[in-house]
């Protein structure tokens, strides 16, 4: 254990997702040992971040303005919504360059150990969106494993009696992993075989 505020890095560090004590210990030694104007850049893009980015309020991707990048778009398909867990499953979709429509960003997946039910998710949004835009296709890409599979039966039990087109990623996609680290093509491949939710 260190003092005062060397201990207080270790200890934020180490709260970062990803960051055991040991790497915590690793990066705050690191930063004691950089040049001040590298540690400077790293400590000013950290409050700028939060300053500017938020989440677009429609869709809940990040974004620096009210309405993010795709929302804002008028050429992408706004007939078709892609529901995904987190922000980083978009950027993941969006480098296979399959989809074209928009996206609705629940903010995690419905899993009852972690204390996460369909309240805690911004499902209420997407139902709001629904009634209000002249949608017709819900694509489900939700992560392939437990908890995805979860949020993705209970929204099509939502869904279904509104009568849309709910449908699924096309199985391929390494079951129990997440989203993000499919690789592109895989990725794009489940995408354009998707098929209507079981
Ligand atoms: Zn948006």
């Amino acid at each position: 254990m260190y003092e005062g505020v060397v201990q207080d890095l270790i200890d934020e560090l180490g709260r970062l997702p990803g960051v055991g004590p040991k790497s915590a210990q690793r990066i705050a030694f690191h930063l004691l040992q950089a040049d001040p104007a590298d540690v400077k850049r790293l400590s000013d893009v950290l409050v700028e971040v939060k300053i500017k980015v938020r989440f677009c309020a429609t869709c809940f991707n990040v974004s620096e303005a009210e309405q993010c990048r795709i929302c804002a778009d008028p050429r992408r398909d706004g007939s078709v919504l892609c529901v995904v867990e987190e922000y980083k499953d978009v950027v993941a979709i969006e480098r296979t360059r399959e989809f074209k429509g928009r996206y609705h960003v629940l903010g995690g997946a419905i899993s009852p150990i972690d204390g996460v039910g369909p309240d805690q998710l911004r499902i209420r949004e997407l139902m709001a969106r629904l009634a209000d835009d002249a949608i017709g296709e819900i694509i489900l890409a939700t992560d392939p494993n437990l908890e995805g599979e979860a949020t993705a039966t209970y929204l099509t039990r939502q869904l279904r009696p509104l009568g849309l087109r709910v449908t699924r990623l096309a199985s391929g996609l390494p079951v129990g992993g997440d989203l993000e680290y499919a690789d592109e093509v895989t990725l794009g491949r489940a995408f354009a075989g998707r098929q209507a939710a079981p």
